[in-house]
């Protein structure tokens, strides 16, 4: 068989041979000083060096993957779980191995103990790991039979191997060792353990054997590894930033908001700082849509259950809402979409083609049933306000409205400093609703919608909801996390279900198109997206508190209360803090609640009649007059465009 290695040389190798065959060969070819860390074949797959390749065509083409791959992290990682497997039969050999696979940002091993292990465990664990990795053990694989396999397994107490051997179809299974360690695996990993230039564990919890309840509980440790020790210090950076930036966490402690277990999981209750944040988002939100045209609704949050069975619903979507209730024999379903009320809203008068588009929005809070398992702070709960419209027009309207639609959502997302996203086009799928006729004029005017704007976009094909295509756009936030936010979809289903016509220019009857979308998704989740991505430091104009005033002793206090209460009637949101404190007491305070000015006044801004400001940021402007000051505020208070 003759195996080309992209960018380095062709080579002649008998069928069901490993590529460590070729290491020499390889090595002297090689035009880059690293060696390739794995291969990738045509199918995808990725093979290590001793992975016995089988082709049935008589060459083969495969793509060597280098340590700035990453693909080849994942190689590495899936290797140093062997090493922590090791290391933790080294320490505890009554332990009981179950999988350990490499993920997105590292790898885990689940393990099963006679008691919990712990930090200091997960401590004495990374040791070992770091000292089995300095050893630089080769990595060798070998193919046994089933039989032999199950006996090496028994031999060694594995009997979560031993389960996993008798999933495995195939008649032989494959185990690689390193130094007396050895393991049931499939591949693909490194030459040798040294590869692994730097590793970190980083926490143990509970998991359930193959995440099935039914099953004992194993002890999954995390860690991540990586082919260099900078990788590994920004990596726990990044980790840093992110703990610091927790929404939940500061959520908390600048109160915003809360979430009570006596209340309900995934129910959020907005604190009087949130309240304002909302507020103000709400506000601006509301009047950027009245400009633009939109109508505001607002609508139940409960309606019969029959016009659920109507809209569809209670067929394909009946696991995500709560269950019904009865009322005088009637039943009630909380609601978990909007959609329906605005169909009525259209429905309340015979439409002319002149009246279209007509565009509805609501702030509409539903409610949907996630499992507790998923909710998590802001961004997965069971309650949320969706910023919601539903825009009906007519087919030759369709692309405009697109084109409208998709400038308000990047209008909206740069105003919150967000100038990065993906785009995603989901076309039709296998089992659909609706003429091909209408598909193909919706998925050409989203795209060209897309096009017209500049968009990069990416195509998801068939990923398409049944009732038509759609754009899903996921923000990037400073520490390069993407989120799903905004979304457009185009429906064909619902103006069929509910008999939505309009009168043409023909006189005749036709179906208008449904547009559904929402620019930031819903409340919550966006603000807790942005209370990460601000780090709670929000901009001036966003700020719960934006001034807060400093006395330095308690004969500036008249003064103080003038200054406070001019910026309160100009509708500045101030908080005074006149308390007998020592200043830098109070200085610190207002820092931990990411206020973004103090005003300091003391018996120097009494003399002169000025006041002393200071920022956030550490900026200091002292004895400036309190109409500068105002300026400054004034031209802050703009909703400001990537500012932070
Ligand atoms: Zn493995
Ligand atoms: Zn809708």
């Amino acid at each position: 068989m003759k195996i080309s290695v992209e960018g380095i040389g062709e080579f002649e190798l008998s069928d069901n041979s490993p590529l460590i065959l070729l290491l020499e060969k390889i090595k002297e070819l090689n035009p880059k000083k690293s060696l390739p860390v794995a291969f990738v074949t045509p199918s995808g797959e990725i093979i290590d060096w001793h992975t016995p390749i089988n082709s049935s065509e008589p060459s083969l083409s495969l793509k060597p993957l280098y340590p700035e791959d990453k693909e080849a992290l994942l190689v590495l990682r899936h290797t140093a779980s062997h090493g922590l497997a090791q290391a933790v039969k080294e320490l505890f050999p009554k332990a009981k191995l179950g999988i350990g696979p490499a993920i997105d940002e590292g790898f885990y091993y689940d393990i099963a103990y006679e008691r919990p292990l712990t930090e200091e465990d997960l401590a004495k664990i990374e040791e070992k790991v770091k000292e089995i990795i300095s050893k630089d053990l080769t990595l060798k694989r070998e193919e046994l039979s089933k039989e032999e396999a199950k006996a090496l397994f028994q031999s060694l107490n594995e009997d979560f191997k031993l389960e996993l051997i008798e999933e495995i179809p195939e008649d032989k299974v494959s185990v690689y060792r390193q130094g007396d360690f050895v393991d049931l695996c499939r591949g693909p990993h490194v030459l040798s353990t040294g590869e692994i230039k730097a590793i970190k564990l980083l926490s143990v919890s509970g998991a359930y054997w193959k995440g099935d309840e039914k099953n004992p509980m194993l002890w999954r440790i995390y860690g991540t590894a990586f082919f260099k020790e900078e990788d590994l210090s920004a990596y726990l950076n990044f980790l840093e930033e992110v703990k610091k930036r927790d929404h939940r966490k500061l959520g908390k402690e600048l109160e915003l908001f809360t979430i009570e277990e006596d209340i309900g999981p995934g129910l959020v209750i907005w604190l009087p700082k949130g309240a304002i944040l909302r507020r103000i988002i709400e506000d601006f939100w509301k009047d950027e849509h009245l400009k633009r045209g939109y109508q505001l609704l607002y609508t139940p949050h409960v309606a019969l259950l029959d016009l659920w069975k109507t809209s569809g619903h209670l067929d394909f979507y009946r696991e995500n809402m709560f269950p019904p209730m009865e009322l005088e024999n009637r039943a009630y379903q909380l609601k978990p979409m909007n959609c329906p009320f605005h169909i009525y809203v259209y429905n309340q008068k015979r439409r002319s083609y002149r009246e279209l588009p007509l565009r509805f929005c609501e702030l509409g809070t539903v409610y949907r049933f996630e499992r507790s398992g998923v909710l998590h702070g802001l961004l997965r709960v069971r309650g949320f306000t969706q910023d919601d419209a539903h825009i009906f027009c007519r087919e030759d309207q369709l692309q405009e409205e697109l084109v409208k639609v998709l400038e308000l959502v990047i209008y909206f997302l740069k105003l919150f400093g967000f100038e990065e996203y993906k785009v995603y086009l989901s076309t039709r799928p296998e089992k659909y609703v609706g003429d091909e006729r209408r598909w193909d004029l919706a998925e050409s005017s989203l795209q060209s919608a897309l096009q017209a704007l500049g968009l990069p976009y990416e195509i998801d094909p068939g990923e398409g909801v049944f009732y038509g295509p759609k754009i899903d756009l996921k923000i990037r936030d400073v520490l390069g996390r993407d989120w799903q936010c905004s979304t457009v979809q185009v429906d064909f289903n619902l103006p069929e279900r509910f008999n939505l016509v309009y009168v043409g220019e023909d006189n005749q009857f036709h179906r208008p198109i449904m547009i559904h979308r929402a620019l930031l998704g819903s409340l919550e989740r966006f603000l807790g997206v942005l209370i990460e991505h601000y780090a709670g430091a929000f901009p001036f104009w966003l700020a719960p508190v934006q001034i807060k005033v400093l006395t330095i002793k308690d004969s500036v206090i008249p003064y103080a209360e003038t200054v406070s209460s001019k910026l309160k009637s100009l509708g500045f949101r101030v908080e005074d803090d006149f308390r007998p404190e020592k200043l830098n007491y109070k200085i610190r305070q207002a820092q931990l609640e990411k206020v973004p000015y103090m005003i300091i006044l003391g018996e120097k801004e009494i003399e002169t009649g000025t006041v002393s400001l200071r920022s956030r940021k550490g900026e200091h402007l002292n004895n400036i007059t309190l109409d500068e000051a105002i300026k400054r505020f004034q031209s802050e208070a703009q909703p400001l465009f990537g500012a932070s």
